[in-house]
């Protein structure tokens, strides 16, 4: 059996869409959704796509930025732009849904924090699309509360027969997600309250025999933690990794090309 990964490309869009609901699914995560006529035509092959959020600076209105020999030329200041999974989407109501940590200041956590109906963000992406086949023996998914979007989307994206092993790391008991899936679900939180990491949970586990495929995101030297781990410890090839730092502790508008 071919086990394979792809690298799809698609056409660059942008808009300038509208909060349609905010709500809180858990005490840390804000779910938004937002809608734009031209997400009728929204194409995301992969559970972790990401399209690029901009944010208004105070004062300053969002226009629609034209493609320039350099990238996206915005009129006036240039929005802050930070990077986000679409959870789901539904092309039919041309919706496109965002969960975002509420993790304090920053201009993405603050503007999701208090977004209201009416209220615009713009969108840029998904630029491309990294798909992994469905036909590894096992899938590793591990990764903290700005993964959990990818990972939710995956677990709930596998075909029945998949074996999926997640290990998430959130704040504590009260970030939990219930999801639903065919595949065969082994989940493990993790919780930041009890001094547990992600790390030590991995150490435990015991990875299923057969071709695996792992996908890690979250904190940057978290991931590159594991990453590093699971290579040299398990014995895991670094071709059935993709290891993604989402954010750095310290540094805001971090980025590191998104794959190690
Ligand atoms: C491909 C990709 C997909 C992503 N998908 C999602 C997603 O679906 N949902 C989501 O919530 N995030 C996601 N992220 C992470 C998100 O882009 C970052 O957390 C981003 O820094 C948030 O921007 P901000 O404006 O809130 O904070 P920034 O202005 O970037 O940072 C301000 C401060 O907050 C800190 N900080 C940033 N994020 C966190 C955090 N999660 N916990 C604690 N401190 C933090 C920074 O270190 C900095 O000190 C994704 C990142 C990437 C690269």
């Amino acid at each position: 059996m071919t086990r394979t990964t792809e690298r799809v490309r698609h056409e660059l869009r942008f808009r300038i869409a509208s909060v349609v609901s905010s709500e809180r699914i858990t005490p840390r995560m804000a779910r938004i959704t937002l809608h734009d006529p031209d997400f009728s035509q929204f194409r995301s092959d992969a559970y972790d796509d990401h399209v690029k959020l901009f944010f208004a600076r105070p004062g300053e209105r969002l226009e629609l930025p034209v493609a320039g020999p350099n990238g996206l030329d915005f009129p006036g200041t240039r929005p802050q732009g930070r990077d986000y999974t679409p959870r789901s989407f539904d092309t039919g109501k041309a919706e496109v849904v965002i969960d975002f940590v509420l993790h304090g200041e920053g201009p993405a956590a603050s503007w999701a924090a208090a977004a209201q109906p009416g209220d615009t963000v713009g969108m840029g992406g998904p630029r491309a699309s990294f798909v992994v086949r469905s036909d590894y023996d096992w899938y590793l998914l591990a990764g903290d509360d700005t993964a959990l979007p990818a990972i939710g989307r995956r677990i709930e994206e596998l075909p029945r027969g998949a074996n999926v092993l997640a290990f998430i790391e959130v704040a504590d008991e009260a970030e939990r997600q219930i999801f639903h899936t065919p595949a065969n679900l082994e989940l493990r939180w993790v919780f930041r309250s009890a001094g547990e990491r992600l790390t030590e949970a991995l150490r435990r586990a015991a990875l299923p025999p057969g071709a695996g495929y792992a996908f890690i995101a979250g904190e940057s030297a978290a991931s590159a933690q594991i990453r590093d781990y699971l290579i040299d410890e398990r014995g895991v090839h670094p071709d059935n990794i993709k290891a993604a730092g989402y954010w750095r502790a310290g540094e805001a508008d971090f980025y590191d090309g998104h794959q190690h």
